[in-house]
Formats: structure tokens, C-alpha cells, sequence
């Protein structure tokens, strides 16, 4: 058994592994330039262009683009009218955006744990205060959306992993009243920063975009077209405008999903296959019927037949060359929502005892053969390593 690198031995590879990275061709580029070079460069033809080519890619009659993910969360969250005494059911298994665009509005998130086979939202308990449920599509997984809606209440899908997915033959982006999503470069496609929410009612995305645009009830070019200076602030917004040129990136972008999304599921399946049967592993399980997006690919120690944590495991493969991640840290551990909520550990055992336990692996559609095999080795060696090892009672 050769020497791990964190021992002194040598790393599977000599240059570091991301765990996420985008892609982009020389016809995303021309795709920039020509906007740079043209008279819109923001509010401009691209941005309802780019629009139309994204509902369309997810089969939903409306989108609208937004300056990033998290922006795209906070005008779901306006359009749906949560306010000051609101509750919002979140899962703590997310990135903190997800809750934090609850508090944007006045809201108050209320955490609820995951099932811990998929670590998609588990709702415990719903009250008369409960306006919304925030379902995230952990992973690239979509929700059960159908057991969702039985509950009753609107419907945000954070679908910010799962762009390309689907259930049953319907796609993400129309499984929720509103599913959000972000074009952050180790997205599924990207345009630097950005967000989409998509919906089938006309009047949420009309709120939407009034929203992303100063609560200003007509925008530039509209005005420009009909010779008027004339407009009306009606409500508070924001400036959560999309650039052209990042619309004219995105549009290039959208005709590269499907092959994207089937390189991630591909190599999703090389790695089931690899770490299917070693026993110190376990593998989140994905629902039947779904088309899983792989934005991530999550792997759970089993720590008891391990001599190491998840730190050194984690140190380990990164001494290898792999740039392996945690995603997430339950969000009512940060220490902003301890705080602000008093929210604490042991409150959610199914997402804390995965956080402790996982390690995300390199997941993105440039990914080479040899860099999905260099993944592999390196967990084989690493959780070799630390099976072969005598467990000690301190760690
Ligand atoms: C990436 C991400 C966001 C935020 O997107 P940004 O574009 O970075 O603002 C929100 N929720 C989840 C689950 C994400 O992964």
C-alpha cells in the first residue's frame, strides 16, 4: 500500500483537482463580445431573449432573471407577500441563502431536518403562522414536490443544484409555484453571477420584475421605445437586474445543458459504481423516477469503521490533489441564526450527523476520464489508508 501524501508519500495527482468549475467555449465568448459591442449593454433584447430560451429550456410559461441566486430567493419570497410574523419552513441543509432570504422580507425561517437517505427537506410540523415552504433540491435531487403541495402551502423550489432535472418526466422549474436557481460558475451553466426564478403565473414573475428593478413599474428601454420619461416607483425594490451580456452568456450556455447535465450524471455513475460496495461509505440514495442533476456529489464515512475523522480524511484526499468540500454546514449552526434564534446542536440529528460524517466530491461536466479517475484512486487510497489503521479510542 503506497504512503499517503499527507505522510510524505506521493499525491495521486500533482495539480489540484476542483471540486466545482465552469466551462466555457469560444462561441461563449463571441456570445459576450458582441453585446460589449453593441448599444444595450444592460435592460437591453438579450435579457428577454435570454429569458424566453430559459423558460423554455425548463418547460415553465415565465422567468425572469435576476443578478444572482440568492437575489432570485429574495424576489420568490416578495412575489409570494411574506412579511413581519410570516414563518417560512426551511431545511438547515442548505446553504444559508436559502434561509436568509426569509429575513430579507421580515420572515422568520424555521429550520426542519432531512431525511437522512437524501437529505432532501423532511417537514415535521406545519402552523397557522407557516406561509411558505423553501424546498431545496439537495444535490441536484428534486423534491417529492407532489407530497409538498399535499401540505397545503406555496411552494419555493430552491432549485439552485437541480437545473437540468426532473421527476417523473416533468422538469425542474415547474414543479414548485416558484423554483429558483443560480448561475454561479460551479453551477450547471453559469453567466459570472446570476438567478432565475421560474413560474407558470404571469403576475408573480410582473412582481418579480418590478422587484429586481427599483419598484419601478416600467424599465429604461421600455420607456425609451414609447418616448417617455415618465415612470412610478410603486414599491420597494431592488437593482437585481441581469446584465445583457450576462443574458447573451447564459443563452449560449442553455444549449450546452442537456450534454452537461448528462456528463454529471455519467460520471455520477462511475463513482456509484467505485464506492457502491466499500463498506466505510455510504451513498445518498436517489428517488425513483427522478432525473438528478448532479450539482454535487456528497459521500458519507462511516466513522466508526475508520481510525481517522472527517477533518482528516478531508486533509488527506486534499494532500492528494482532490479538491473535495463540505456542503453544508447546518444553518442553524451558524452562529448568526444561534443567536438571532437561539437555534443550537442536537436540534436536527439527521442533518447534523451527515454534516459530521461528509465529504463532497469533485463534480463538473469538464471533468476528464483521468480526472474522475484520479477521484477514485484517491478515496480508495485514503479510506484504505484509514481502515487498515487500528481504530484509537481518541480522535
Ligand atoms: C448557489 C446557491 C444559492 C445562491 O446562489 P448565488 O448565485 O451564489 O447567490 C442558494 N441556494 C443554494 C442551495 C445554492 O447552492
Amino acid at each position: 500500500m503506497s504512503a499517503l501524501a499527507v505522510d510524505g508519500g506521493t499525491p495521486v495527482r500533482s495539480t489540484m483537482l476542483p471540486y466545482g468549475r465552469q466551462s466555457l467555449d469560444d462561441d461563449d465568448l463571441r456570445a459576450v463580445l458582441d453585446v460589449l459591442r453593441s448599444d444595450w449593454l444592460t435592460t437591453g433584447p438579450k435579457v428577454d431573449e435570454f429569458e424566453r430560451a430559459f423558460a423554455q429550456a425548463v418547460g415553465a410559461n415565465e422567468a425572469v432573471a435576476v443578478s444572482n441566486g440568492t437575489a432570485a430567493l429574495h424576489a420568490a419570497v416578495h412575489a409570494l407577500g411574506i412579511g413581519p410574523g410570516d414563518e417560512v419552513v426551511v431545511p438547515t441543509m442548505t446553504f444559508a441563502a436559502s434561509a436568509n432570504a426569509v429575513l430579507y422580507e421580515g420572515g422568520t425561517p424555521v429550520f426542519t431536518d432531512v431525511d437522512p437517505k437524501t437529505l432532501l427537506i423532511n417537514v415535521a410540523r406545519v402552523t397557522a403562522k407557516t406561509k411558505a415552504i423553501i424546498a431545496v433540491d439537495y444535490a441536484g435531487q428534486p423534491c417529492d414536490y407532489d407530497a409538498l403541495r399535499a401540505i397545503g402551502l406555496p411552494i419555493i423550489a430552491d432549485a439552485s443544484h437541480a437545473l437540468g432535472g426532473s421527476d417523473n418526466g416533468r422538469p425542474v422549474g415547474t414543479l414548485a409555484d416558484l423554483t429558483t436557481f443560480s448561475l454561479h460558475p460551479v453551477k450547471h451553466i453559469t453567466t459570472g453571477e446570476g438567478g432565475v426564478i421560474t413560474t407558470n403565473d404571469a403576475e408573480l414573475a410582473t412582481r418579480m420584475r418590478r422587484f429586481r428593478n427599483h419598484g419601478i413599474s416600467s424599465d429604461h428601454r421600455q420607456r425609451e421605445q414609447q418616448g417617455s420619461w415618465f415612470y412610478e416607483m410603486v414599491e420597494l425594490g431592488y437593482n437585481y437586474r441581469l446584465t445583457d451580456f450576462q443574458c447573451a452568456l447564459g443563452i449560449s450556455q442553455l444549449r450546452k445543458l442537456d450534454e452537461r447535465v448528462q456528463r454529471r450524471r455519467a460520471i455520477a455513475q462511475r463513482y456509484d459504481a467505485a464506492f457502491r460496495e466499500r463498506s466505510a461509505l455510504t451513498l445518498l440514495h436517489t428517488r425513483p423516477d427522478v432525473v438528478h442533476a448532479y450539482h454535487l456529489y456528497p459521500v458519507l464515512l462511516n466513522l466508526e469503521q475508520l481510525s481517522a475523522g472527517r477533518a482528516e480524511v478531508f486533509r488527506a484526499l486534499r494532500a492528494e490533489g482532490i479538491g473535495c468540500n463540505v456542503h453544508y454546514i447546518p444553518v442553524h449552526l451558524h452562529p448568526y441564526y444561534q443567536q438571532r434564534f437561539g437555534t443550537r446542536g442536537g436540534m436536527f440529528p439527521a442533518a447534523e450527523d451527515a454534516y459530521e460524517r461528509m465529504i463532497t466530491l469533485p463534480m463538473f461536466a469538464s471533468m476528464s476520464e483521468q480526472d474522475v479517475e484520479d477521484v477514485i484512486e484517491a478515496v480508495g487510497k485514503v479510506v484504505t489508508a484509514y481502515e487498515a489503521r487500528p481504530v484509537s479510542c481518541e480522535r
